[in-house]
């Protein structure tokens, strides 16, 4: 094929033929990708992303889940600037600080609820994980319960791709694919679509959430050292849970002695109209996991947020903790937060999710339940699930187990949007700054792919 006039065909051509030769990807089947290399995004603006071929795709993820203010925001590029010209690396170990880690975690610890006042930093939510296992162990281990040892989790849940976040995440074939931590436990999800049978949504809202109860009967109270969950699995399909779930759970935490671990890593910053989605739940956890949007994607940076509970602990003895990372606390990724911070704050984009936007998803998401192929539309706040099948009225998948979402995938793309496949679900996280006419555009776009993947199984 000839190159177009800037020569662009074959610059594109040359680096997918160096990225299916050199780049192992993630979470990709390697053979799969050098028959069929992708797409080489090479610009971005406002809520749109641009491929090397010139194509505009209005970005339904927000990248991953991170870009919640869009990719055009000169605030946060210039702050990263700034502080890479004055002060481009110092670490945090022996004695040191740098000033917009320690100011982070000040505005983390005033932001936060009341009980949250200190930050360990890491850079990525996985990592972040992992610091949780290290710090639930040596919070158990100062107050001399030696036996606390056993951490619940959540099958379909993601935690991350470390050996310790791959083990408290719950995809089976993940978990096929290396040694998974033996004192990680799982525990039903609250996937209504899937597993609620003829149960109400509340009535399986319920059911589910006691199975926590019954594993912490069978497994000893006294071997718990802590559960994780996310408030809405994000990467296991967006599963919102009934309403009457996590009041359960709530009312279970709180008679059991054991840590909660919130992974706010989706839905921390805003995603469901509050600050952290534990927020818009009303559960308490004594730690929270964040990572992604608190720098919008442009700097990697995550950490866990500690409540009074294990911080007072930690705080109070028992000598060196023997955990970090070079980049803890960087400085460049810590200047891109502060600055994101202040675009959330002045432009009030929680509350716009919590009053405006999030609603204005959620109404016109819920218009695409209407269509044939669609079981189920589900949301909240700037996120939302669908469900495809053959049949809306039993829940019947289409025949091909769980490939329809990666046809539908295709057929959003070639509509012009970023649309997420999980099996069968059609998953979104737009940002939080699109406006009405974008969030039309979406809903437009995503109706043509879902007519599309519709008449392709002869629907
Ligand atoms: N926890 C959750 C809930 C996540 O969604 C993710 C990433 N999608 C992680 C942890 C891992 O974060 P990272 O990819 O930054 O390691």
């Amino acid at each position: 094929m000839p190159a177009n006039r800037d020569g662009k065909y074959s610059h594109t051509a040359e680096l997918k033929r160096q990225d299916a030769a050199h780049h192992l990807h993630p979470f990709t089947d390697f053979q799969d990708y050098a028959a069929h290399p992708g797409r080489i995004i090479s610009r971005a603006e406002g809520v749109y992303i641009e491929d090397s071929d010139g194509n505009r795709i209005l970005d339904g993820m927000s990248g991953l889940w991170c870009c919640n203010l869009g990719y055009s925001q000169p605030g946060i590029v210039e702050a990263v600037r700034k502080q890479l010209s004055e002060l481009p690396f110092y670490n945090n170990f022996f004695q040191c600080a740098n000033e917009p880690s320690v100011r982070l975690a000040a505005r983390l610890a005033s932001l936060t609820p009341d009980n949250f006042n200190h930050v360990f930093f890491t850079n990525s939510g996985s990592e972040a994980n992992d610091t949780n296992l290290r710090l639930v162990r040596r919070y158990w281990d100062l107050l001399d319960k030696p036996n606390k040892r056993i951490i619940l989790s959540r099958t379909n849940a993601y935690h991350g791709s470390t050996i310790a976040a791959a083990s408290l995440g719950g995809f089976d074939f993940v978990h096929r694919q290396f040694e998974t931590l033996p004192y990680v436990h799982h525990i039903a999800q609250p996937y209504w679509f899937k597993d609620g049978g003829e149960l109400s949504p509340e009535e399986f809202g319920v059911r589910v959430a006691k199975d926590l109860e019954r594993a912490i009967d069978e497994l000893g109270e006294d071997n718990i050292a802590a559960f994780i969950a996310e408030p809405i699995q994000g990467a296991g399909g967006v599963i919102v849970p009934p309403e009457s779930y996590w009041p359960e759970m709530r009312r279970i935490l709180a008679e059991r002695d054991i840590l909660f671990i919130s992974d706010e890593v989706i839905c921390g910053f805003g995603r469901t109209g509050q600050l952290f989605g534990c927020q818009s739940y009303g559960t308490s956890p004594d730690l929270i996991t964040f990572a992604k949007a608190v720098t919008n994607g442009f700097q990697p940076l995550g950490g866990v947020l500690l409540g009074d509970r294990v911080a007072n602990v930690l705080t109070s003895g028992g000598g060196e903790f023997g955990h970090g990372f070079t980049y803890s606390g960087h400085p460049a990724a810590c200047a891109a937060a502060l600055a994101t911070l202040d675009i959330l704050e002045r432009e009030q984009l929680v509350e716009r999710v919590a009053d405006d936007i999030g609603p204005y998803l959620q109404r016109r998401w819920q218009e695409l339940a209407d269509h044939p192929i669609v079981g189920e539309t589900r949301g909240k706040g700037m996120v939302a699930a669908l469900e495809l099948v053959r049949n809306k009225h039993t829940r019947e998948r289409l025949e091909d187990g769980g490939k329809a979402g990666a046809v539908c995938r295709q057929f959003c793309i070639e509509s012009g949007l970023v649309m997420r496949a999980v099996g069968d679900a059609m998953i979104i996280a737009p940002p939080l700054v699109c406006s009405h006419e974008e969030i039309d555009l979406l809903i437009e776009r995503a109706t043509r792919a879902l007519d599309l993947t519709a008449s392709h199984y002869h629907l």
